[in-house]
This record gives structure tokens, sequence and C-alpha cells, in this order.
């Protein structure tokens, strides 16, 4: 794993596109240390969004049960954050575009990106690493063991997220198999698209990440 070691200079505009549990988390925490670049996540976003309008209850129900928020909510959120000084170095979007339309959008926009990272895991796989992981309630961090008790990195207590149940994930599954995956065919036309098998480890999977990234 030698890209790991040191950090790169160069500049990296990119996208992971992938099944909820198919290691966009993961790997976009490795890609963003590597390249020095901060990782853009709806869900954090729009997770921060429903504390700060607690009134907004529809908003935050629909986002539990599985199903997308409106796109051009969610864009002009992360549209929004972009223009900020510290994306000009590059950018990591995890959890977005997750449908064709959010993709247009950002085209429209003249947000261009370097490289679509397509991590493809079966539904198998990514309906037991959701279900065995484990939230820090005090860091937010995320662990992998549904025997974990307490955070590795603050010590704090590990504790199920609210959305991570059987029922949830086929939903959000469903609704990432009709709305999200024809951006496979989306990127691939535009010549972006970089395909990775995520059934296998995070660090093979990262490391045949940077062999591509590197040779771009
Ligand atoms: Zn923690």
């Amino acid at each position: 794993m030698e890209a790991l070691k040191g950090v790169s200079e160069k500049v990296m505009k990119l996208i992971l596109l992938g099944a909820p549990g198919a290691g966009k988390g993961s790997q976009g925490k490795i890609l963003a240390e590597h390249y020095n670049i901060l990782t853009l996540c709806s869900g954090d976003i729009l997770r921060s969004r429903v504390k700060e309008k607690a009134g907004a209850l529809g908003f935050a129900e629909s986002m539990n049960g599985g199903q997308l928020v409106s796109d051009e909510y969610v864009m002009n959120l992360v549209m929004d954050e972009l223009k900020k000084p510290k994306y000009e170095n590059g950018y990591i979007l995890d959890g977005v575009p997750r449908t064709v339309e959010q993709a247009d959008m950002l085209e429209r926009n003249g947000i261009k990106v370097d490289a679509v990272l397509y991590i493809d895991a079966s539904d198998e796989v990514v309906k037991r690493r959701i279900l065995n992981r484990r939230v820090c309630s005090c860091c937010g961090a995320l662990h992998c063991g549904a025997d974990l008790l307490k955070c590795g990195q603050c010590g704090g207590n590990l504790e199920k997220r609210a959305d991570d149940t059987a029922e949830v994930i086929q939903e959000r599954l469903n609704v990432y198999r009709e709305k999200t995956e024809p951006l496979v065919g989306y990127y691939s036309e535009r010549g972006l698209l970089k395909k990775f098998d995520g059934n296998q480890e995070k660090e093979k999977v990262a490391e045949l990440m940077f062999d591509v990234l590197e040779r771009l």
C-alpha cells in the first residue's frame, strides 16, 4: 500500500457511487486523507439540517424511512457548500448525486469531476455490514462488529443507528437500485466510471482505487 503513505499533491474531484454499505464512507476517508481534500456527504448535511429545522417533521420522517428527499433541495445544499474556498483543492462527493436528475443538475452548474468511483457490492454483503455496524454516540465514528461496546477512538458508547434495521436497509437498497444505479450507465457514457469489486476487504479496494487514480 505504497500510495497510502504521505499526502499527494494532486487535485482530485471525485464522486463515490455505490449501494448503502458498499464502503463509500471508508474509502472516502482513506482518499480524503491521501489527497488532503474534504468529503462532502449529503447524509451529514441533511442530518445537520434536520437538527436545525426540528419543525420539518415530514422531512425527518422521509429520511428515516429510506426515501429520498427532493433533488432540488439536496443539490442546492451541496452546490452552496462546494462554493466554499475549502473545496478548491478537490473534494469527494459521497452519497451525491443519488439520481440522474441530481447528476444533470451538477453538470448544468458546471461541476465537473475527474472520476466516478463505483463500488459494486452484493445485497447480501451490504446488508450484513449495515446490520453489524455501530456508531459512536460521542464522536460519530462508525465501527464494524455487533459485539463492540466502546469506541476505539474516544471510548464513547456504541449504539445501533436508528435507521439500521433490516426493513429500512431493504427499502434503501430498493431505492438505490431504482434511482441511483442508473448513474452507472450515465457516468460510463461520459467516460468517467471506474468500477471496483466492493465485496472485497476495504484495504484491497483502496489499493485498487489508488492504482486507478494515480494513472488519471
Ligand atoms: Zn467515539
